[in-house]
């Protein structure tokens, strides 16, 4: 049983060399005796920010720091090779958490999400179809509210997330912009996802100043997902009434202590909306959002890219790269196909 170890806890950013690819004799292959757990043979992971927080030794957070010396745990796509649990049997697909490695006991398989849906690509259930889905149709629709002609901002644009959000804001009928970090992904947005307008945060010298050109009259709804002099600018630049989803900010996590943010009194004074959230508390509406996303991906009415490296060798790599903005899309390592 190959397997991604991590190594030890980390400080800035993560390299690869945190993680060390083993061979495993002594996992067993095996359901123990009457265990009402399931035995996957993993097929697809996940790189995710999230997982830079689990680096780092912390108590009281909504998720746990990965254990020095064990492998990293995360969200990915999955076969049942043995089931001891009612609910699922041997050959069904599974989405949710599991290890990285070629096969994972899982001890709580309530925690799995059945996959109904297999004329997708698989792979989509670590994305479109799983958590950074969810995410994106939360974080906008929910917290947002959005309305048709509002005005969008989405920063990491070209993300897991990022690109969801700019197509579900067209649907809706918005003006949307994004910002991503490099040239061909700023590309993507305009003529892939559809973005009405997209920049390079990179080669701006003076955010407030960007964001005024795209947005003479102000922005409506932001999707944040880096923080930062990002959110500053944003601040600046928010409507009466703006509402703002704060999923995520990247830009801080490798930093020891975060930075200031100024500018926080807009929030007074164009009567905001700024909501964080953690999407496991929502999965209450994954079928709802099953429903509405199925049918869009069907019709083509939306796309999804995803960032595809081979073996459990390259995922260090891989989850390594996405704080330096290395992925184009979403970030999947393939295990194994079937
Ligand atoms: P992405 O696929 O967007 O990958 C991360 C991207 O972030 C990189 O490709 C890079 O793109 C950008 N980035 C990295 N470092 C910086 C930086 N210092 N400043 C600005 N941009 C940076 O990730 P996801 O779509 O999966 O996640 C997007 C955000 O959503 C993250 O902040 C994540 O933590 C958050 N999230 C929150 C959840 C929740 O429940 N609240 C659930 C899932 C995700 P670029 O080239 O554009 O710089």
């Amino acid at each position: 049983n190959q397997q991604v170890i991590f190594k030890d806890y980390v400080n800035g950013f993560p390299k690869e060399s945190d993680m060390i690819l083993t061979t495993s004799a002594t996992v067993p292959l095996q359901l123990p005796q009457g265990s009402n757990g399931v035995l996957l043979k993993n097929l697809y992971l996940s790189c995710d920010p999230y997982m830079r927080g689990r680096m780092t030794k912390t108590e009281g957070s909504y998720v746990a720091s990965f254990t020095p010396g064990s492998p990293i745990t995360g969200y990915g796509v999955a076969k049942v090779v043995e089931s001891g649990h009612s609910s699922l049997k041997k050959g069904d697909l599974v989405w949710g958490f599991t290890g990285w490695q070629e096969y994972s006991i899982i001890t709580a398989p309530e925690t799995l999400f059945k996959i109904q849906h297999t004329d997708v690509p698989l792979s989509y259930y670590t994305g479109i179809l799983g958590m950074p889905g969810m995410t994106a149709y939360y974080g906008f629709y929910e917290i947002c509210a959005p309305k048709k002609g509002e005005y969008v901002f989405v920063s990491a644009a070209s993300g897991a997330v990022g690109q969801l959000v700019g197509q579900f804001a067209k649907l809706t009928g918005c003006y949307v912009v994004g910002t991503a970090g490099t040239k061909e992904k700023v590309e993507l947005l305009k003529t892939k996802f559809g973005f009405d307008e997209a920049f390079n945060y990179k080669e701006e010298p003076n955010l407030d100043a960007s964001l005024k050109r795209y947005f003479p009259e102000g922005i409506d709804i932001y999707f944040e997902n880096v923080g930062g002099k990002m959110l500053e600018a944003v601040l600046l630049n928010m409507r009466v009434n703006g509402r703002i989803s704060v999923c995520g900010m990247i830009s801080q996590y490798n930093l020891n202590q975060e930075e200031g943010v100024r500018n926080l009194s807009s929030i007074i004074m164009k009567r905001l909306l700024v909501k964080g959230f953690i999407v496991t508390d929502h999965y209450n509406l994954y079928p709802k959002y099953m429903e509405m996303v199925i049918p869009l991906i069907k019709e083509e009415k939306i796309c999804y890219i995803e960032d595809i490296v081979e073996g459990l060798e390259s995922a260090p790599k891989a989850l390594v790269g996405i704080f330096s903005g290395k992925n184009v899309g979403k970030q999947v390592v393939v295990v194994a196909r079937e």
